[in-house]
């Protein structure tokens, strides 16, 4: 049995903020923070957070504060979130989806609101990336959970915006986090990979991946996942990892899962192909005519990690 240790820390996760959980509570701390010229605001306009290019054209996150910050509070009613302290300076998370368009509310041309998902592995510093993937994570519970699913009726934000309360039966909400399982399966050798019809690349081959579901372990939905998947059935299940992915609101929990039968029997509705490749294979895959998954995601330090693990 090979255990692979994850090489170095993945994308969106190191973040430098102190949470700081103690103070959300504390009303009279929070108003001051927020009226603070000092304090820093993330900014998140439909799912999109605000960033530049900084030298060398590597994207760069932008905090607002100041008066500019003053003019984003007042745009409307946008929720917010106290996302914690940053080297002592109060970070909060504000939502400006309202606005149609927002970047004439900012004084300065300060940049543009972009997918994450799309700048966050582009070279974008990892403390920074981990920041606005935190700010859009929480942004993204609070406009989606603004009814009670117990009565239906309203919620109010508590607790600096981590809680939601019911204005009618007073259940409190609190922010999910979907836990999903990605695994690289491997055999004698051989890594099983496969494409989606969903994959942005036609020619892209990735770990297989699934949400867990209730009432299982993290290493039940292993094994089910990949033989409802492919067919294959699973044995022993390491874990390697995990990644925040609020895409809208995941956490992947990377594992590595070794097969005891090797034949593929696909499941049509969740993948086109899966295929069997040798450490060689993936190695040579720009020859070999496909493309592997995207820097920034654990399925890709899955790969790399096993790669270098070969002895
Ligand atoms: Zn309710």
């Amino acid at each position: 049995l090979t255990l692979i240790i994850a090489s170095r820390p993945n994308v969106y996760s190191g973040s430098p903020l102190d949470r700081a959980a103690e103070k959300r509570d504390d009303a009279g701390w929070i108003e001051a923070a927020l009226a603070d010229p000092d304090t820093l605001f993330v900014p998140l306009w439909r799912a999109r957070n605000l960033v530049r290019a900084a030298e060398g054209g590597r994207p760069e996150a932008v905090y607002i504060s100041g008066e500019a910050a003053a003019v984003l509070r007042m745009s409307g009613s946008g929720p917010w979130a106290f996302l914690g302290l940053l080297a002592g300076r109060p970070v909060f998370a504000i939502d400006i989806s309202h606005v149609d368009d927002p970047l004439p509310l900012l004084p300065e041309a300060l940049g543009e609101f972009a997918d994450l998902r799309v700048v966050g592995g582009g070279g974008m510093d990892r403390a920074e990336a981990s920041i606005l993937a935190h700010a859009r994570g929480i942004m993204h519970w609070r406009l989606k959970h603004r009814f009670c699913g117990v009565c239906g009726a309203r919620c109010e934000p508590r607790s600096a915006g981590y809680t939601a309360v019911c204005t009618g039966c007073e259940t409190q909400h609190f922010p999910r986090t979907d836990p999903a399982v990605i695994m690289l399966v491997h055999r004698g050798g051989r890594s099983l990979l496969g494409h989606s019809q969903r994959f942005p690349h036609a020619n892209m081959y990735s770990t297989l991946a699934g949400f867990v579901e209730p009432g299982e372990t993290l290493e039940e939905a292993v094994r089910r996942e990949v033989m409802e998947e492919t067919r294959v059935r699973v044995g022993q299940v390491n874990y390697h990892s995990s990644q925040p992915w609020p895409f809208p609101a995941s956490i992947m929990l990377g594992f590595y899962a070794e097969a005891l039968t090797d034949e593929v029997t696909l499941d049509p509705h969740e993948l086109q192909d899966a295929r069997w490749f040798s450490r060689g294979d993936l190695r040579d895959h720009e020859r070999l005519g496909f493309t592997l998954p995207r820097p920034d995601s654990i399925a890709r330090r899955l790969i790399e990690d096993w790669l270098a693990a070969e002895r």
